[in-house]
């Protein structure tokens, strides 16, 4: 079993730093400013010598060709950057590994749940998966590794039942469901949730995410089986600096679509292959998976997990007694926007069409 010692080699961290120059055409003004990527970028161009580039768009009219989306009427219109855009990581041809590394029970008011952290070769975040119900297993956190002993498979969640005060064994004796596997059984309700520090934590309404996130974890709760994903990829995988640049440029009058375009990023950077290698560890090849997102469908059906059903999940203010009195707010902007702009699967209130 001496493979799992050597798999995690972390790729070496790409730091870039971008003095990147914005033109805008209408004022003439320039705006310098350092970005600092941190991630692996394997197309953008780096000088030889000081891993430094320039960057240059204009504010012009013409179509920005790399965006996947077929709604391109907006009215703001960017120069195809002189550089490629920000690379998507399923585009590296990297063969993706994900590995649990720790495993412990969150007891909650409603029930315990298990808190699942990863690593990967892809990226160096802790990508994690909350796993309601104990015969969902990950095969990496229960595979043996060297040398080690029933303390450490303890400390690191790799036991079976429920740890007891002074307990020195991993298993509690019980064999029978930890290695039925999951396909055997109904298929679970599943969230694959990407990190909003905005809509999760300081309860911003530009978003919905704070909301969907306490939804999944309350239906898959109720159906006592199931797993939140939750993708370190902020502001759909721009990070949150950026975010927060596209926030001042929504008050500009840009929408979340136009104004990712707007910072040289596709409208959506997030992709779905890490996802969809945890659920391979979790045993879970068919799921019925929580969202709008028709992008997310795709990417984990190509990466071989089967949805068996979407359960959509409908905005609390978009529910059937939508109020016709009801003033157009920045959250139903951004959910418009999702459905008209980035395809997603939800009716959008008549009171909200003119
Ligand atoms: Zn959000």
């Amino acid at each position: 079993m001496g493979h799992q010692k050597t798999i995690f080699v972390q790729p070496a961290e790409v730091t870039t730093t971008l003095p990147l120059t914005s033109n805008v055409q209408s004022t003439t003004k320039v705006i310098s400013k350092q970005l600092t990527l941190s991630k692996t970028n394997h197309t953008t161009k780096r000088s030889a010598t000081n891993g430094s580039i320039k960057k240059t768009f204009t504010n012009g009219l013409t179509t920005n060709h790399h965006i996947r989306l077929s709604h391109r009427n907006s009215e703001v219109h960017i120069t195809p950057p002189t550089t490629p855009p920000t690379t998507r990581y399923s585009d590296t041809k990297i063969p993706l590994i994900v590995e649990c590394q720790v495993r412990a029970r969150i007891p909650t008011a409603t029930g315990d749940m298990f808190l699942h952290l990863y690593k990967n070769n892809r990226d160096n975040k802790e990508h994690l998966a909350v796993v309601f119900g104990e015969d969902i297993r990950s095969t990496s956190l229960d595979t043996s590794r060297p040398g080690e002993v029933e303390m450490d498979r303890i400390l690191r969640g790799a036991y079976t039942g429920k740890l007891k005060p002074g307990q020195t064994s991993s298993s509690d004796g019980f064999k029978g469901t930890t290695m039925i596997s999951s396909d055997k059984l109904p298929p679970p309700l599943v969230r694959i949730h990407s990190e909003c520090f905005t809509g999760e934590i300081v309860q911003s309404v530009r978003c919905d995410c704070g909301e969907q996130l306490k939804e999944a974890m309350k239906l898959i709760q109720s159906e006592g089986r199931g797993v939140v994903i939750y993708l370190r990829q902020e502001g759909r995988g721009i990070g949150l600096a950026d975010k927060l640049r596209a926030y001042n440029l929504q008050d500009l009058g840009h929408d979340t679509v136009s104004a990712n375009v707007f910072l040289h990023h596709p409208p959506d950077l997030r992709t779905y292959d890490i996802a969809t290698q945890i659920l391979a560890d979790l045993r879970l090849s068919n799921i019925r998976l929580l969202t709008n997102n028709p992008d997310k469908i795709e990417q984990v059906e190509n990466g071989g997990i089967k949805v068996v059903e979407r359960v959509p999940m409908v905005p609390s203010a978009w529910k059937v007694n939508h109020d016709s009195n009801h003033i157009i707010n920045e959250l139903d902007q951004y959910l418009k926007v999702k459905v008209e702009r980035m395809r997603h699967l939800l009716n959008v209130p008549e009171t909200l069409l003119n």
